[in-house]
């Protein structure tokens, strides 16, 4: 074989693979897209596929590497990206075709590089795309350059510059051919609505978003989608709409869940805990908190965490459960310290402060106020100050220093105005109002009173509009769950019908399988053995012949053989009976009963005058039946009637019929000897008897073949019977034909 068409065999399995492995990924299914790629790329490795498939398949699983290394927060799986691309590199530098990779090599391996932090590699790349892109006129990679950068720039918080990439990704693509490109354009429409969410523009967000969202629905892009899902939530969120930015969270969290987009999900659970927390309802806020910290904590950064912890702090003050505050604000600081995130450090000081102050430690509130102070030199106006001076201010009010109480007390509730924080307003009138009184200025420590009341009232207003709306929120989402509960249960009882029936069907089926088997088998048995038998008794008659000297008693062992052989000749000829009924025909006709009943009675002639039998039949109508199964029905049951005697009354045995819309009802009763009750089941199984042979003779399959009969004939069959005083058999057969 030539290189040629291996190459080309190879090519022609690993395509296929490959296009598998890209829809899973496009599906984010990461694990069996990895899959696919690696058995494609080892594949096309030993089979010798072309160089392009297999940069291909390297590009792909670095690709796949890249965004299984975001969704799990696992650098192992950056370095593997990295390693796949390495490969793609190398194979495009031994083969000068190939270079239409290039783009897409250094692209993703930018991607990758972004991060894991290396940034400034990564710029270098994408700009290294850019160049190559624009001088062959390849407007897409161009615009794919532009986007990976404005995100590059966003994970390094540099969000104008974001911004600015992305107004020129976008304007580069609507000069380019490529306007409609739809893949494209989610791109753009993503990072675009990133870095505005990023620049709190939130209004400009929000049209990108949709446009995506719409694009990403239309393309089942689910990580799209779920990005614009949440950008519109958080848009919601920030312009207090709780009702619609809860719907979106939710809805977003599904996605991220689906796809296994942990930081993501992370991310969307603590923005629907914070929007739980003000509405009021703590309960389902913390829960959240507290999940995010136990099964999201490795994927979370370190300022997320601090403000995670700053977050439960205050819903743990705000609830009265100081020491767990504490507690919360503590862990919150040591992070914000450890990571240098000074707004949280001081927010998380003042917060303490304010706790310990709350419990009565004053001295401690100090400590911590101070030190808060001492980051706040260097701040203007951030989150966290206007706390501290309160605290401050009523720290200064304890210690009866009236002066710098009011001084700070008056900076807080500035700053409380400024940051729009209602809560610290609030605190400052009534913190205010206290110092007016120390200084005996009543009419100054009114006016804060009074304001202090109006802003409490409308506080109130606000704080019971908003548990309205957390309770409209919640019924919202209990009727959904219903909705959800009431499709899988739906669901599950469909699936577990379709099972059942596929079960019976499948046991059906086995069923009847083995009921043949078991009826060729005894079909089969019975005649074979027939022939064997037959040797047994012909050669024991001339072996007995050929004895005739041997003493008498010995003689008697004759006598057992052909006795056994006879019992298993009778034996098998039931067997046969019985195996045929299975493959009777049951071609029907009008059958005279009082005919067969005749036929029957004579062939039990010799039976019924040994015993002295009366045998009772009245006149019957003519049913439409099979005759020869009727007849052999029939013959068994009054056989068993006649045999199954008292040994000292003579056997009166009653032939009846009914009949109602549906059936006919034929019954042979006898004043034999009675079937015990524990016994009336085991009777019909083949070769069950209930006496000795010796006192009654017999195979144990007449009532089995009975019972199957009447099945055949599409009736029943079953007994009556007192032990000692006789038995009535009935069976039915249907009318309809
Ligand atoms: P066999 O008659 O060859 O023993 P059957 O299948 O016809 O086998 O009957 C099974 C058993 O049911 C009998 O051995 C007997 O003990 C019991 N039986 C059947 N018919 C009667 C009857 N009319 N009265 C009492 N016992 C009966």
């Amino acid at each position: 074989m030539n290189k040629l068409t291996t190459a080309d065999m190879g090519t022609q399995k690993i395509n296929p693979l490959l296009r598998d492995s890209a829809e899973k990924f496009r599906e984010r299914l990461l694990k069996s897209a990895a899959n696919s790629a690696q058995i494609a790329l080892d594949f096309g490795k030993t089979e010798g596929a072309s160089t392009n498939e297999l940069i291909c398949a390297n590009i792909l699983l670095n690709r796949i590497y890249t965004t299984n290394g975001i969704y799990q927060g696992e650098k192992n799986f950056f370095t593997k990206a990295l390693s796949y691309i390495k490969a793609a590199k190398n194979l495009i530098i031994n083969d000068i075709k190939s270079t239409q990779h290039l783009a897409d090599v250094l692209l993703y391996e930018g991607v990758t590089r972004s991060n894991i932090g290396e940034h400034q590699e990564a710029n270098q790349l994408f700009k290294e795309v850019i160049e190559i892109s624009t001088s062959r006129e390849d407007e897409y990679h161009v615009v794919l350059a532009l986007v990976a950068m404005s995100k590059n720039s966003v994970l390094q918080n540099e969000f104008s510059q974001a911004e600015q990439l992305v107004a020129d990704a976008h304007s580069f693509l609507q000069a380019s051919n490529l306007a409609d490109e739809e893949s494209l354009l989610a791109e753009v429409y993503e990072k675009t609505a990133e870095a505005h969410i990023k620049k709190q523009q939130y209004s400009e967000s929000l049209k990108y978003s949709q446009n995506l969202l719409e694009i990403a629905r239309k393309n089942g892009d689910i990580e799209k989608e779920l990005n614009a899902l949440k950008f519109i939530a958080i848009v919601c969120a920030v312009k207090s709409n709780y009702k619609f930015g809860m719907q979106y969270f939710f809805e977003a969290l599904d996605k991220s869940e689906q796809i296994g987009y942990r930081p993501n999900t992370a991310h969307i659970l603590i923005n629907i805990a914070t929007i739980y927390a003000h509405l009021y309802n703590y309960d389902d806020a913390l829960s959240r908190y507290h999940l995010v910290l136990s099964d999201f904590d490795d994927v979370i950064d370190d300022n997320t965490r601090a403000a995670v912890y700053n977050n439960a702090g205050n819903i743990f003050y705000a609830t009265d459960r100081h020491q767990e505050a504490l507690e919360s604000f503590e862990s919150s600081l040591a992070i914000a310290e450890q990571c240098n995130y000074k707004e949280m450090t001081v927010h998380s000081l003042a917060q303490l402060s304010r706790a310990e102050s709350r419990l009565g430690n004053y001295s401690k509130s100090l400590e911590y106020a101070n030190r808060a102070e001492g980051h706040l030199q260097y701040f203007g106006d951030i989150n966290g100050k206007q706390i501290n001076q309160l605290n401050l201010a009523k720290l200064f009010l304890l210690k009866e220093d009236t002066a710098k109480a009011l001084k700070l007390g008056q900076a807080g509730i500035e700053t409380a105005k400024k940051l729009k924080d209602d809560v610290s307003q609030l605190r400052g009138h009534r913190i205010l109002s206290n110092i007016y009184k120390a200084m005996r200025d009543f009419e100054k420590a009114l006016k804060h009173q009074t304001q202090y009341s109006l802003l409490q009232e409308e506080f109130s207003k606000i704080q019971r509009n908003r548990r309205f709306l957390d309770l409209e929120i919640r019924h919202a989402i209990k009727e959904q769950q219903k909705e959800i509960q009431a499709l899988t249960k739906e669901n599950e009882y469909q699936s577990l019908l379709l099972s059942q029936s596929d079960q019976i069907a499948r046991q059906n089926e086995e069923l009847l399988q083995v009921n043949e088997d078991l009826r060729q088998f005894a079909y089969v048995a019975s005649h074979d053995l027939k022939e064997p038998l037959r040797m047994i008794s012909s050669y024991t008659q001339l072996i007995e012949r050929m004895c005739k000297d041997i003493p008498e008693e010995k003689q008697q062992y004759f006598e057992y053989v052909k006795d056994g052989a006879k019992r298993m000749s009778n034996l098998l000829d039931d067997l046969l009976r019985y195996a045929s009924i299975g493959k009777a025909n049951i071609d029907k006709e009008i059958v005279d009963i009082n005919r067969v009943l005749e036929v029957c009675c004579f062939n039990l002639k010799v039976r019924i005058e040994e015993n002295n039998a009366v045998i009772d039949i009245p006149q019957f109508p003519a049913i439409y039946t099979n005759k020869p199964l009727l007849n052999q029905l029939f013959q068994n049951l009054l056989s068993n009637a006649v045999k199954f005697r008292k040994p000292d009354v003579d056997p009166i045995v009653l032939v009846r019929h009914e009949e109602n819309e549906k059936e006919h009802i034929f019954s042979v009763s006898d004043n034999g000897i009675g079937i015990p009750e524990e016994f009336r089941e085991r009777i019909f199984i083949i070769f069950q008897r209930l006496h000795a042979r010796t006192k009654y003779e017999g195979t144990g399959i007449g009532l089995a073949i009975c019972q199957k009969i009447a099945q055949k004939l599409g009736g029943k069959l079953w007994l009556e019977s007192e032990e000692g005083k006789g038995s009535t058999f009935y069976f039915s057969l249907p009318k309809e034909d």
